[in-house]
């Protein structure tokens, strides 16, 4: 099969931050990648942008850890990282003084596509922002990218949002959600909107109810500070659950286009009810002999934070009347699983006896591990002995599917920024998506504040609190197994 890459155009992409945790887990090993894959054009500089007092000559050797440490050794050819290193140079900045801006500027070339990085902490989003402009670095048509998180709050969102605004045109700004990059949620949307058989069935008359999971086996350890003011609510659901829960409920945009998407994105945040308390399961980890609990990760003794939360939604307007959307994720669970479950209805009447062992079709679209997707549907079971059913998985897990290669697809981060580099915002959130979503989320984090809720203990390394089991169950309905 031959791939059709769209091209992309010569850059300079300044990172600020590039000497930081996520520098050197996630963009620096993705941009090898694309370089390996040769998605990047001749003309392509990157330039790292830090605090940290070190010349070009160090920071490649930084670069040069970094890959080796979270590329696979398959993929890493020294010939071809020695001319990805030559991409790189690096300059001392302090964001909050005059340090190195001028310095900055002189490295940034003409005619080409500037783009920068915001891979630090939020504060510096407004100091970094402003001397972009003040030094004449980023101009009306550069790019800026955004990390997650987007504020704490409505009010920090929209002074965030207001801040940005006076410097740059929303769009310039690519607010990063790495969920949005993942190959399996575009391939939603190309399953939904390419295909004439799902889209007629998706609605409320033929879909029972659908499952969003987000399960993580890690705890909070090394980064319990932030998380302890964050929890799984500000964590996890207001960005990376919604976005997910968006894309599957929203409406057909008219076209695959960056505002054409993001509006019908937004009017599904907008059409979401208030969730009454007994619709919402908030959890807390316990330890066991080689796990410390929440609290000693967070270093918070009385902390009533929480890092798991379940919830049953809905969305009010007429293709979602009466289907439920249920929602958990947690951290220190069974394993380590995201996915998007359909489940359908039984058919209306069944012409087979009781009990051939025949249910719903549920269609699963899975994010990590193994991203993929597989539809159950009912068969014959073969052989003699009369007409039992049976349920098989039609899988299409990419890496059978489309072969090694194929398969073998690019991670999110390094998607979305070559997505920068095209000024493609379609898998970017906009400003008034960011907003609408803490709008959703506040009042549910004050009620909570207000009247001093305590999340219920679970057991670590389990399917999260019993009362999230109960959250389905007294709906006669089940969650999907956490398994990898
Ligand atoms: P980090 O603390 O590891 O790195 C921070 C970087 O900012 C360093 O390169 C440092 O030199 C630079 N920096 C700090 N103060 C500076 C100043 N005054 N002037 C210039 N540079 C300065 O942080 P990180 O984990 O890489 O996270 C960066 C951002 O990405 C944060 O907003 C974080 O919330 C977000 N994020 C991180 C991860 C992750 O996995 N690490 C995941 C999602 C989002």
């Amino acid at each position: 099969m031959v791939s059709r890459v769209i091209p992309v155009d010569p850059f300079d992409l300044v990172i600020f931050g590039g000497t930081g945790d996520l520098a050197r887990r996630k963009i620096l090993p993705g941009l090898y990648r694309r370089f390996r894959d040769g998605q990047m054009p001749d003309g392509a500089r990157i330039i790292g942008a830090a605090r940290s007092d070190i010349d070009t000559a160090k920071y490649r050797q930084f670069v040069e850890s970094a890959v080796l440490e979270f590329v696979s050794k398959k993929k890493c050819d020294p010939e071809v990282l020695k001319a990805f290193l030559g991409c790189f140079s690096y300059v001392t900045v302090d964001a909050l003084g005059d340090m190195g801006w001028s310095e900055l500027a002189k490295e940034m070339r003409d005619d080409v596509v500037h783009a920068f990085y915001f891979s630090v902490g939020p504060r510096l989003f407004e100091p970094i922002a402003e001397r972009l402009k003040s030094h004449a670095i980023a101009g009306p048509d550069a790019r800026i990218v955004v990390e997650k998180p987007f504020g704490h709050d409505l009010e920090t969102a929209r002074a965030l949002n207001a801040t940005m605004a006076q410097h740059f045109e929303e769009r310039q700004i690519y607010r990063i959600d790495h969920y949005l990059g993942k190959e399996t949620v575009q391939n939603l949307m190309a399953l939904r909107f390419g295909n004439m058989l799902f889209e007629p069935l998706w609605n409320a008359q033929y879909v029972d109810h659908i499952q969003i999971t987000v399960a993580e086996t890690v705890g909070v350890e090394g980064r319990g500070a932030y998380y302890d003011r964050s929890g799984a609510m500000r964590d996890m659901v207001q960005n990376h659950l919604m976005q997910l829960l968006c894309l599957t409920a929203m409406e057909p945009p008219s076209k695959f286009d960056p505002d054409a998407v993001r509006d019908e994105k937004l009017k599904v945040i907008r059409a979401l009810d208030p969730v009454e308390p007994e619709d919402l399961v908030r959890g807390q980890y316990l330890g066991d002999d080689d796990v410390a609990p929440y609290t000693q990760d967070a270093e918070a003794e009385d902390s009533r934070t929480e890092s798991f939360v379940a919830m049953k939604l809905h969305v009010s307007n007429w293709r979602w009347n009466g289907t439920p959307f249920y929602l958990r994720t947690g951290k220190r669970l069974r394993a380590r699983m995201s996915e998007i479950v359909v489940r359908f209805k039984e058919p209306p009447h069944s012409i087979f006896e009781e009990d051939t062992g025949q249910s719903a079709n549920e269609l699963s679209i899975r994010l990590q591990p193994n991203e993929g997707m597989d539809l159950k549907v009912t068969i014959k079971e073969p052989g003699p002995g009369g007409m039992r059913l049976i349920d098989v998985p039609l899988d299409m897990t990419f890496a059978e599917a489309l072969g090694e290669e194929v398969a073998d697809v690019p991670d999110a981060y390094e998607r979305l920024i070559m997505d920068v580099i095209r000024g493609n915002q379609t898998l970017f959130m906009r400003g008034d998506e960011v907003e609408a979503a803490w709008a959703w989320t506040d009042p549910i984090i004050e009620a909570w504040q207000e009247r001093r809720d305590v999340p219920h203990s679970y057991d670590a390394f389990s399917s999260g609190p019993e009362e999230a089991l109960m959250l389905l169950h007294k709906d006669g309905r089940r969650w999907r197994e956490l398994r990898e």
